[in-house]
C-alpha cells in the first residue's frame, strides 16, 4: 500500500493507491456505514457536539483528558481509558515525589533551575542500563525521538505496519514515501514475518518500524521471531523497534518481558524507542529515550536537544536509576498486568463486543451489534464519564466499528465493564 507524499492541509494524506491486491475502500475515504442511532437528549447532544469539536482540533489524536475536563467541566470525567498508562505506577511515582521533593521543599529547585543537559542524563541512564552512554538519546517523550529519527535519518522510504501509532507516517518528511504493511482483521491483526520480509525485499525501504506490542491492537511479536527478523533486516539502513508497551507483554505467562535493547550492539542499524509515559504512567512529564549506535546519537544531537528534558523528567530518571524504586515498580507492574488480564477477559465476555488478543495495557474491541463506535464512545463519555477512543480516524481499521479501551485500576475496570454491559447489552 503506497502513499504519495503530497499532503493536504492539516497533515492528512490525499487518497492513495492500494497495492497487494487488497480491496479496502475504507483505507481511502471512510464510508459512513448505516448504524443503529443513539438518541441523546438535548443536553447530551450539546456536550457531544462540543466534544466532537475538540476531537477535530486534536487531528488524528485525541484531546487529552486534561483538555476535555478543562474545556467541558460539565462532563464530569471519571475514568480516562483513552490514554494508556499504568495508574499504579503513577501512584508510586507520586508517593516518591511527595516524600523526596515536595515535602522536603525541593520542588522550587526542580522548577527554577535548568535540568541537566541531555548527555548528563544519558550518562546516568547508561550506568543503570549497562549501556554505553553514547548510545542513548534522551527525548522529551518518545514522540520527540520518533520525529528526530524520521527527520534526520530516514531518507526515501519508510515501511510501517497498519494500524499503527500515527506519528510514524504523519511526521515523515515530505520527500519520504510511506509504504504500509496491512495487518489483517481476519488474522486478528497478527504480524506475519514471511509476508513482511517479502514486502521489504520488494519495496526496499530505508526505514522500517516495528511497534511491539503494537498500538492500537496490542498484537505481539515473540522475542525469538524478533531476533530472526533483526537478522533478516540487517541490510535495511534503519530499523526502529518501538517498545513503549513491552512492560505489559508477558511472553509465556510469566511476567518477564523481553526487550531487544541489548541487540543494538549486534545490529548497528537498530534503534530501540522507549516511552516512559505508559509503563510508568507519567505522560505529563514527557520522558523517553532511545538506544542506538553512538554515531546515530551524535547525528541527532547535531540538531540540538541540549535541555530537552525537564526537572520532573530528570527526577523521574533519577528514580528509574535506583534499584529500590525498580523493585517497587516491578510489583506494581505485575499487579497491573494481572488486573488488566482479568479486565480483558471480562470485556471479551460482553455480548456485542469482539475483543482482539492483546499483549498491551489496552484492548481493541469491535462492535458487533450495529452500534457505531462513535455513539458508544460519546455515550460512555456523557452518561458515565468514561473516556475511550474511537478508532474511526485510525488508518487500516474500518471506521465506525472499533474502539480502544485502556485497562485502569480495579474499581475503574469494574465501572467500565458495568457501564459497557448497560450501554451495549
Ligand atoms: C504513546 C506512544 C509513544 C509516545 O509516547 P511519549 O513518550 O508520551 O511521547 C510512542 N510510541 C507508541 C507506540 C506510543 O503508543
Amino acid at each position: 500500500v503506497i502513499v504519495p507524499r503530497t499532503r493536504e492541509p492539516g497533515h492528512k494524506f490525499k487518497p492513495f493507491a492500494l497495492g497487494l491486491g487488497l480491496s479496502a475502500p475504507w483505507l481511502h475515504r471512510p464510508p459512513r456505514p448505516a448504524h443503529r442511532r443513539v438518541n441523546f437528549n438535548a443536553r447530551e447532544q450539546a456536550l457531544v457536539d462540543r466534544i466532537k469539536r475538540l476531537k477535530k482540533e486534536a487531528g488524528s489524536h485525541s484531546p487529552s483528558a486534561w483538555t476535555l475536563a478543562k474545556q467541558i467541566p460539565e462532563l464530569r470525567l471519571k475514568v480516562d481509558a483513552c490514554f494508556l498508562s499504568n495508574p499504579y505506577a503513577t501512584h508510586l511515582f507520586l508517593t516518591h515525589l511527595h516524600r523526596e521533593v515536595i515535602r522536603p521543599r525541593k520542588l522550587r529547585a526542580l522548577l527554577e533551575l535548568y535540568p541537566s543537559q541531555n548527555r548528563v542524563i544519558a550518562a546516568k541512564l547508561g550506568r543503570v542500563l549497562d549501556l554505553e552512554p553514547d548510545s542513548i538519546f534522551v527525548g522529551n517523550g518518545a514522540v520527540e525521538i520518533i520525529q528526530a529519527i524520521l527527520h534526520r535519518l530516514t531518507r526515501q522510504k519508510i515501511l510501517v505496519n497498519l494500524p499503527t501509532f500515527s506519528p510514524y507516517y504523519e511526521f515523515a518528511r515530505p520527500d519520504t514515501q510511506v509504504v504500509f504493511n496491512l495487518l489483517r482483521k481476519e488474522e486478528e491483526f497478527r504480524f506475519d514475518p514471511a509476508r513482511y520480509l517479502e514486502l521489504v525485499r520488494r519495496e526496499r525501504p530505508d526505514t522500517v518500524v516495528l511497534i511491539n506490542p503494537n498500538n492500537p491492537d496490542g498484537g505481539y511479536i515473540p522475542y525469538a521471531v524478533m531476533l530472526d527478523l533483526l537478522e533478516e533486516l540487517r541490510d535495511v539502513p534503519n530499523v526502529i523497534v518501538d517498545e513503549s508497551f513491552i512492560h505489559f507483554a508477558c511472553e509465556g505467562l510469566g511476567y518477564a518481558y523481553w526487550s531487544v535493547v541489548d541487540e543494538v550492539r549486534r545490529f548497528p542499524n537498530l534503534m530501540v524507542v522507549k516511552s516512559m509515559s505508559k509503563d510508568f504512567g507519567v505522560a505529563g512529564i514527557r520522558a523517553g529515550y532511545a538506544v542506538m549506535a553512538p554515531d546515530r546519537v551524535r547525528t541527532l544531537l547535531d540538531n540540538g536537544y541540549l535541555w530537552n528534558s525537564s526537572g520532573l523528567a530528570e527526577y523521574f530518571f533519577d528514580l528509574y536509576s535506583r534499584p529500590d524504586f525498580q523493585e517497587r515498580y516491578e510489583r506494581e507492574r505485575i499487579r497491573f498486568i494481572r488486573n488488566s488480564r482479568r479486565f480483558f477477559d471480562a470485556l471479551a465476555r460482553i455480548d456485542g463486543l469482539r475483543v482482539y488478543p492483546t499483549h498491551a495495557n489496552f484492548a481493541l474491541a469491535e462492535l458487533q451489534n450495529g452500534l457505531s463506535a462513535e455513539d458508544l464512545v460519546w455515550r460512555l463519555l456523557v452518561r458515565r464519564g468514561i473516556y475511550t477512543r474511537t478508532c474511526d480516524d485510525k488508518r487500516g481499521l474500518e471506521p465506525g466499528k472499533f474502539v480502544r479501551i485502556a485497562a485502569r485500576n480495579r474499581p475503574e475496570n469494574s465501572y467500565i465493564i458495568r457501564s459497557l454491559r448497560r450501554l451495549i447489552g
